[in-house]
């Protein structure tokens, strides 16, 4: 990879700290089949919980539109996430007409691998998804119920990564590490994880959203994790493959494979943040821990033209400022409202 790649393309849009538009990551429903502690804590989104109904959400035909905008703008890369995208009837249709959008090279799910039997992994395949992230936080199986706290068992996750690989999909896995939860698993996943052509990521424990008792002694420092690793078994940086990419990778030396590891809170990236984020209802966030968003839905659906949804989106955009990551510890003393929630706008 050159240097020529590291810089990003012809920006449409930038914001007020130069960074241009690249990546819409879509929510497609505020729904979600596991309950884990860090997100969906049980005792917050219990059956009286208000979730987004099927009137409120975007339909396929909105997001098309949109993204045909937001294409247009400078985005190529789109990531379909939730709740649980899985859970969005006939998904692979909206898949299809995404990938027939022009600009739109690369497209992307986040799942927790539940629903994805080899059927479905099928169809999304032959749909045009290009690429899958299955979230994964232990091995073990008590620690693993315990952390979707709907007992599902890790087991059937594991066959879902097979699915995926046998339609030749290349799987991420996403690990969310908190101090005293899983931290003693680290090393079976990096074990587990190695010799395969999957890619094993290590997520910092973040405070998004309100809900989840987020504490700083909770978070397990990137750095800790990788000089747990290291010592068994060492490791390389690697160079970053493309410009504003989230995760800082290394090779295991004895060519075991790449292993990454997402560090928001002790290492933000917010300089190099590319990413715009559409909530089930069509609100338009331009940062994770945003308080409010745009709400394009009424555009949608008061009659707007492409014209002014075009001029809303490189306003949004062009006004944005958000570095919250590298603000947190000021946001935080200051109280800084009340935060959207991860499952709401996904990862
Ligand atoms: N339900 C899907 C899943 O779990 O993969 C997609 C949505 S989920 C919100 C997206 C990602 O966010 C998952 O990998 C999840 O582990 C991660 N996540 C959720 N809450 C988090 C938190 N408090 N800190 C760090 N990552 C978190
Ligand atoms: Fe659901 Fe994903 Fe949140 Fe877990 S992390 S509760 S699977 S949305
Ligand atoms: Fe981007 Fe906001 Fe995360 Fe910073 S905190 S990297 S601006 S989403």
């Amino acid at each position: 990879m050159s240097k020529h790649d590291l810089r990003p393309k012809a920006p449409q849009v930038l914001d007020m700290l130069q960074r241009p538009l690249r990546d819409l990551r879509i929510s497609l429903t505020d729904h979600c089949n596991f309950r884990c502690v860090y997100c969906m804590p049980k005792a917050v989104f219990g059956t009286r919980y208000h979730f987004v109904d099927h009137a409120g959400l975007l339909s396929f035909a909105e997001i098309e539109r949109l993204v045909r905008l937001f294409a247009q703008l400078g985005v190529g890369k789109l990531r379909l996430t939730g709740g649980e995208p899985l859970l969005r009837p006939h998904i692979e249709d909206l898949i299809e007409q995404l990938a027939a959008v022009p600009g739109i090279e690369d497209i992307a799910l986040t799942t927790n691998g539940s629903l994805l039997t080899a059927a479905k992994a099928k169809t999304l395949k032959n749909a045009g998804l290009r690429r899958i992230t299955v979230s994964l936080d232990s091995l073990r199986d008590e620690t693993y119920r315990a952390m979707n706290d709907v007992g599902f068992p890790v087991a059937k996750v594991l066959a879902a990564i097979e699915h995926a690989a046998a339609e030749g999909l290349p799987v991420k896995l996403n690990m969310v590490v908190r101090r005293g939860l899983n931290d003693d698993d680290i090393l079976a996943m990096a074990e587990h994880f190695r010799h395969t052509p999957h890619v094993l990521r290590f997520i910092e424990y973040m405070d998004v959203g309100n809900m989840n008792g987020w504490q700083p002694e909770d978070v397990v420092p990137s750095r800790e994790i990788i000089a747990r690793i290291g010592e068994r078994w060492p490791l390389d940086p690697l160079e970053p493959s493309r410009y504003g990419e989230v995760a800082s990778r290394y090779a295991y030396r004895d060519g075991a494979g790449e292993v990454g590891f997402i560090s928001s809170v002790s290492q933000p990236f917010c300089r190099t943040c590319t990413r715009a984020r559409l909530s089930p209802e069509g609100a338009l966030y331009t940062c994770l821990f945003g308080t409010t968003g745009k709400d394009l839905r009424a555009l949608l659906r008061g009659g707007a033209g492409d014209d002014e949804i075009l001029a809303t989106l490189q306003k949004v955009w062009g006004t944005r400022e958000d570095r919250y990551s590298e603000l947190r510890g000021l946001l935080r003393a200051r109280g800084s409202g009340e935060k959207v929630e991860m499952f709401h706008i996904g990862g």
